[in-house]
């Protein structure tokens, strides 16, 4: 089989030394691996520039969806209301999910090409006294449009709400100081970011609300406090973990402070991106969303004004070694490209010079 790297945000490209971690079938209830855990959870919470006393960390099983409707179904309470702030598919999801556990919602559909409105969310605060808590995306993988999370934070502070954030696909690319934004529940997962291999989700939680929201869960499965009470008392997951999953992200974590932790990761991130919106826009490709909220993670391009064929090019670019995107807009047509994982300057380039010779074949 021919391999390629993937342009995708999620799974992404990974290093052959986090990959060479899954080839040892550890045990799970010994110290060593407990120990792993803790320190993983220990990690994240510094990557959040947040302390043990006043947060904590759960990991969960399953995709970042799992982590997501965790906390959704987990910690908002029966007579509680959500407030949700969405422009694009994640942040629907979140609505899916509301509609599934017959959770109250208020939600706010924004243009997918703009940031939830300030004050619009404020508006809904005041006509809505029965709001408890906020939810909203960071990074909308749907078109990489990088939200406001940080003014929404301050409105959740100001008003007394909880605030839930779905940085899925910025978490350890962008930097998100947790306690500074107000942002007291932030969900991602093994394979965004910190460059690991897909199988759990974690969730960064204030202590205190994660503690009073004991008893609440919809679920059995994804009972976030109970996953947490497990954890916390000696690193053991409540069910079957994926242990390759665990020890490849522990080495993902060790590669992401070797590399200058997330000030360093960011910053090739965005030059990725940079590089990418440079040059495909010599080839006439234009980005979705304006250059302002233009995020780092993902970008999304339209279709030049020739018919365009996405099947052909993709193959075309497979063949060459590279897996993209499709777009995910239902009235504009488009394509991806994910500038995260093991993925450097020369990848774009490389990818801009495929682009091109497809662009000049054919037509
Ligand atoms: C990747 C992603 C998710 C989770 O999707 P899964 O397919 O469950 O991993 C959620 N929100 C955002 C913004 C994402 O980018």
């Amino acid at each position: 089989m021919k391999t390629y790297k993937l342009l995708t945000p999620g799974p992404l490209t990974t290093t052959d030394s986090v990959k060479q971690e899954m080839l040892f079938d550890h045990c799970t209830w010994d110290e060593d691996y407990k120990q792993i855990t803790q320190r993983i959870r220990r990690e994240l919470l510094q990557l959040a520039h947040v302390d043990e006393t006043a947060y904590t960390t759960v990991l969960m099983q399953g995709s970042g969806t799992f982590g997501v409707e965790s906390v959704i179904s987990s910690v908002i309470p029966d007579d509680g209301c959500l407030l949700l702030l969405s422009n694009g598919a994640y942040g629907e999801r979140i609505a899916a999910m509301c509609r599934y556990h017959h959770i109250n919602c208020v939600h706010i559909v924004q243009d997918y090409d703009k940031m939830p409105d300030r004050m619009k969310a404020e508006e809904a605060l005041k006509q809505h006294p029965e709001i408890t808590h906020i939810a909203m995306i960071h990074s909308e993988t749907t078109t990489g449009i990088l939200n406001d999370i940080q003014s929404i934070g301050e409105l959740a502070k100001t008003y007394h709400k909880v605030f839930i954030v779905d940085a899925m696909s910025s978490f350890a690319g962008v930097d998100i100081p947790m306690h500074d934004w107000h942002i007291d529940f932030l969900v991602s997962s093994a394979n965004k970011c910190i460059q690991g291999v897909p199988g759990f989700s974690f969730i960064i939680a204030r202590r205190e609300l994660l503690i009073a929201s004991r008893g609440c869960a919809r679920s059995l499965s994804l009972d976030l406090y109970d996953q947490w009470a497990g954890m916390e008392k000696d690193g053991k997951w409540r069910y079957t973990s994926p242990t390759h999953v665990v020890l490849a992200f522990a080495k993902a974590m060790e590669e992401l402070q070797k590399e200058g932790g997330i000030p360093a990761r960011s910053k090739r991130y965005a030059h990725n991106r940079d590089v990418l919106i440079e040059e495909f826009g010599k080839l006439g490709f234009l980005p979705y969303v304006e250059k302002a909220v233009q995020g780092p993670i993902i970008t999304t391009f339209l279709y030049p004004d020739t018919d365009f064929d996405f099947a052909q090019m993709y193959r075309f670019i497979k063949e060459r070694g590279y897996a993209i995107y499709p777009g995910k807009l239902t009235d504009k047509d488009t394509f991806r490209i994910g500038t995260i994982g093991e993925i450097y300057e020369e990848d774009i380039l490389r990818l801009a010079q495929i682009m091109k010779e497809y662009m000049e074949r054919g037509n």
